[in-house]
């Protein structure tokens, strides 16, 4: 542990993690410097607010490390080669996330440290955590989904609640930058390109998601259909007895949890020993039933398994479980065409499992590509497209890849990055739809050319697809 009186410490970076994470720091006794890299209005709000606690902020400066610094606490999104880390690693000064901060601070103030079941892949990661959290709840344990969603981490580790589980998310980022996390279970539910510009490489990206097995007691969850999550479960350091448990949407070998006749079964956690399988919920409790989100299911009940939790309790809590906005979300039907809002679709394997949901498609897609490359995700999905309507700054990637492996589908590029270019995307897509289709919105790609986030994104998809119905 590590203790903060007098010890000089530079947060990295404002923002959600880098705000509370200064003032928990300071309040401890630590000599809190914040650097920064912007100084807009918002940047110099949350710096005049720490400013006057007698924290020293650095607006427009972050990249050289500030004389004395003890201990770097970084925000996640922060490059690992950015001179300031560089700068630390020359002189031996540790640089924890946010995350790392949260696991120290656990348990102090007397109170209990309550266990981490943690989440982390490339995609799925809300809603198993959102799905696990619902089936603990059920189980009549204190929980609450943590990490990039709800209650912060920070939150949730000294705040007025105390709880008996966390169900956390944990980025490939936050992964990074926590060497001494250790869970108490942990599930990786498929690692496919992402981030790549962020990591350096597949490599570095799989071994960050990797960390996340590091020291596990209980249990390390892989899907068994995505086999470079086993090999991280072989290549991991973990507590004696801890246990690999995978989870496949095929029959469960033991040791694993599957679906037999549309219902999900578990025959890794069996409590009696006469039987070799132990029925959890139906196909149809998870919502939606989609094949991705069935596989959601079973790795949240994997992780709640692991922690004890009885069977009914798992088909309670997914029963009452609801999926977040800007997943998979029906936004209304239009002369018999369906308009579906998957923004959270930021990168090619969501938008992959988003357009394997539907038969016939009008694609609204692109934005900022972030080093990734389509003509995978297009050839699979070509079969499935009526139309595509390309919006964003990477557009080109997309509509290359489309030239190559589905010249035949008509696609409109729109050249504007306003912000009504939602509106026009949509009235594109609906005269390219025809009666029976989807238009959905899967851009495969970040929202943060055109679009604060994509939240933002989906609900400016929402509106236009009102207005185009009023
Ligand atoms: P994350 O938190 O990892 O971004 P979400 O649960 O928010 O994941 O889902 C993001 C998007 O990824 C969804 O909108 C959907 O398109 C897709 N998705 C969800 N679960 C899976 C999965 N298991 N495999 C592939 N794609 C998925």
């Amino acid at each position: 542990l590590f203790d903060f009186q007098g010890k000089h410490v530079t947060v990295a970076g404002l923002g959600v993690s880098g705000v509370p994470a200064a003032r928990v720091l300071h309040a401890r006794g630590a000599v809190v410097t914040v650097v920064n890299d912007g100084d807009d209005a918002r940047a110099r709000e949350q710096a005049a607010a720490l400013e006057a606690l007698g924290i020293t902020v650095r607006l427009g400066d972050g990249a050289s490390l500030p004389e004395g610094t003890e201990l770097i606490v970084t925000a996640p999104g922060w490059k690992p080669d950015k001179p300031l880390f560089l700068a630390a690693e020359k002189a031996g000064v540790p640089v924890w996330g946010d995350v790392e901060l949260a696991w120290r601070l656990r348990g102090h103030d007397g109170r209990e440290a309550a266990p981490w079941l943690a989440v982390t892949g490339t995609n799925g990661k809300t809603t198993t955590v959102q799905m696990l959290a619902s089936i603990l709840t059920a189980a009549g344990l204190r929980t609450a989904a943590v990490g990039n969603i709800g209650v912060s981490l920070l939150d949730a580790v000294l705040g007025e609640e105390e709880y008996d589980v966390l169900a956390v998310e944990l980025s490939s980022y936050q992964l990074h930058w926590a060497p001494s996390l250790r869970a108490h279970s942990a599930a990786v539910l498929n690692l496919a390109p992402d981030h790549l510009d962020w990591h350096g490489s597949m490599e570095a990206y799989a071994r960050d998601k990797g960390r996340i097995y590091e020291g596990n007691r209980v249990a390390c969850v892989y899907n068994v259909e995505d086999k470079a999550t086993e090999d991280l479960v072989r290549e991991a350091d973990v507590e004696e007895g801890c246990r690999a448990i995978g989870f496949t949407l095929g029959a469960p070998a033991p040791s694993q949890l599957g679906v037999v006749d549309g219902i999900l079964v578990d025959r890794a956690f069996v409590a009696n020993r006469q039987k070799n399988a132990q029925e959890l919920a139906e196909v149809s409790d998870v919502n939606p039933s989609a094949p991705h989100n069935i596989a959601n299911a079973l790795a949240a009940a994997a992780l709640a398994r692991a922690f004890g939790v009885p069977a009914q309790a798992v088909r309670e809590g997914l029963r009452a479980f609801r999926p977040d906005a800007h997943r998979i979300a029906h936004v209304a039907d239009i002369d018999s065409v369906a308009y579906v809002d998957d923004s959270k679709a930021t990168n090619t394997h969501a938008a992959e499992a988003s357009l394997a949901s539907y038969e016939s498609i009008v694609w609204i897609a692109g934005g900022l590509a972030k080093g990734a490359t389509f003509d995978e995700l297009v050839a699979k999905s070509a079969k499935r497209l009526r139309g595509a309507v390309l919006i964003g700054a990477d557009r080109a990637l997309i509509r290359e890849a489309l030239a190559r492996h589905a010249p035949e589908v008509p696609v409109v590029d729109l050249d504007r990055t306003d912000t009504g270019a939602m509106l026009q995307a949509v009235t594109e897509a609906k005269r390219l739809a025809q009666p029976g289709d989807t238009v959905l919105l899967a851009p495969a790609c970040a929202s943060m050319d055109m679009f604060t986030n994509y939240n933002q994104r989906g609900d400016a998809f929402a509106a236009a697809v009102r207005e185009l119905e009023a």
